[in-house]
């Protein structure tokens, strides 16, 4: 039976209709082979980027865009926070790369894709081909077991990005200012002597290269594991997770230029529903459970809440997204000698609203900033690089612990209240 090689495979389903006997099969993003493969061969020589093979020895070798053995930076992960870094490293002048596992920046997008006008255009010019809306107004709606309020904010200006364009458009920054981008490049390792980093080892489909960097950024997303190689305490409690779903939802009578949040235990425990417009009559439609407080998935609260909602129900979802997020204190570390995290990471979103396309973009600036300068100063130890870590929970990390602390002190039970409604809408405008 033929071999498939997943790293390599991307999932473009060619070798399908080719098979006589109907074996292979692709299921979203993966491809499979059953035993009724008569091993003709006919995928193999159709698969445009040698994934299929007649046994797992035989794969044809793929060529390589050459990398330099040693770079000043690696940032891994090309999310907000990654490519953010990765344009400041290059802006200092140094050699950076910045690798992606996946072989489309941005997609599949977990995000509702909103953030506020000002504190997005510090780190990049708003572009319409990312902006799908700009909101001017809030309205929350607090659902208790007997009565429901609503409250509206107005004057606030936002965006609800396309994030699939905008995380593209943050990495081609990042190439234009002479960062070295790689996609469908995983990092499955690190470098080290003894307890430095001193680099990655990179998995691509041409094969596995091992890259010398000076500091090695870590903006591997909610999914995190390169803190975890470094032995930074990453690990997420299941009480500060949030697990999310959402349907980019078409047909639904909206205001184009309002969001909707909806807070309340029968609709998202421990979490919240929000409405983001992305133009006429369309909006990213979903919601967050906390992960410890429910027995069923985040997907049924969504579609009770959809059919609850007289303006949503008759909506057709286009897009189905699932996400994870963290919504918990960072880390003790976020450095350690030679590396440092940023972004999901590190667990710099907005306990309360669960953003954190701000911060880790803030993050990631701040992490180049100082990574630039150790590197400079010829010293790029944990003691070098914890400047980053100090001048993180001395600005935009104080005001998230201390919404870290809300979030406990308003347990699920108490956030039917004014109080509660008041403090989201004002976290909920800063994101
Ligand atoms: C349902 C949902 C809704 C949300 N809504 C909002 C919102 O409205 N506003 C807001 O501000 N925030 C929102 N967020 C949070 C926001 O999406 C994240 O905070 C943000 O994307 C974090 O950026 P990042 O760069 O740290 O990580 P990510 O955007 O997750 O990027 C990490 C990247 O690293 C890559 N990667 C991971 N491991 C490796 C590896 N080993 N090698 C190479 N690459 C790797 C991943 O493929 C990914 O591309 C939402 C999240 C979810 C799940």
């Amino acid at each position: 039976m033929i071999a498939i090689d997943d790293m390599r495979c991307s999932y473009c389903g060619g070798c399908v209709s080719l098979c006589p006997v109907g074996a292979i099969t692709l299921k979203e993003t993966h491809l499979f082979v059953d035993e009724s493969c008569i091993d003709c061969g006919f995928c193999i020589p159709a698969c445009p980027v040698g994934a299929i093979a007649a046994d797992a020895t035989a794969a044809w070798a793929v060529v390589t865009m050459s990398l330099a053995a040693r770079y000043d930076v690696v940032v891994v992960g090309a999310g907000p926070a990654g490519s953010t870094a990765a344009r400041a490293v290059a802006e200092a002048g140094l050699g950076v790369l910045l690798v992606e596992k996946r072989q489309e920046i941005g997609s599949p997008v977990r995000c509702a894709e909103g953030v506020g006008q000002d504190l997005l255009t510090p780190f990049v010019a708003p572009e319409p081909r990312w902006i799908s809306a700009e909101v001017t107004g809030a309205r929350l709606t607090v659902s208790g077991p007997n009565d429901c309020e609503t409250l509206e904010a107005a004057g606030g200006r936002g965006y609800v990005l396309e994030r699939r364009l905008f995380d593209r458009a943050l990495a081609e920054e990042a190439a234009r200012a002479g960062a070295q981008v790689r996609v469908k490049t995983a990092a499955v390792g690190l470098l080290r002597e003894g307890s430095v980093v001193r680099g990655v080892i990179l998995q691509e489909p041409g094969g596995r290269w091992e890259v010398d960097a000076r500091v090695v950024i870590a903006a591997d997303g909610v999914e995190s594991q390169v803190g975890q190689w470094a032995g930074l305490e990453t690990m997420l409690p299941l009480k500060d997770a949030m697990s999310c779903a959402q349907y980019l939802l078409v047909g639904i009578d909206i205001n184009p230029n309002c969001i909707e949040y909806y807070v309340g235990e029968g609709v998202a425990p421990g979490g919240y529903a929000w409405v983001f417009p992305k133009g006429d009559r369309i909006a990213n439609v979903g919601l967050g459970v906390q992960a410890d407080m429910v027995d069923e998935p985040a997907l049924n609260y969504l579609n009770r809440f959809i059919e609850s909602q007289p303006h949503l129900a008759s909506g057709s979802p286009v897009t189905l997204v699932a996400g994870g997020v963290p919504v918990a204190v960072p880390p003790p570390r976020l450095v350690t000698d030679g590396l440092m995290l940023v972004g999901d990471a590190a667990r710099q979103v907005d306990p309360l609203t669960g953003g954190g396309i701000i911060n880790g973009m803030a993050a990631g600036r701040l992490a180049a900033e100082v990574a630039a300068g150790a590197i400079a100063a010829g010293d790029t130890s944990a003691e070098a690089l914890l400047a980053y870590e100090a001048a993180w929970r001395d600005g935009l990390g104080r005001q998230m612990a201390r919404n870290y602390r809300l979030k406990e002190k308003y347990g699920p039970g108490e956030r039917a209240s004014r109080a509660f409604a008041r403090l989201f809408m004002v976290a909920a405008a800063g994101q």
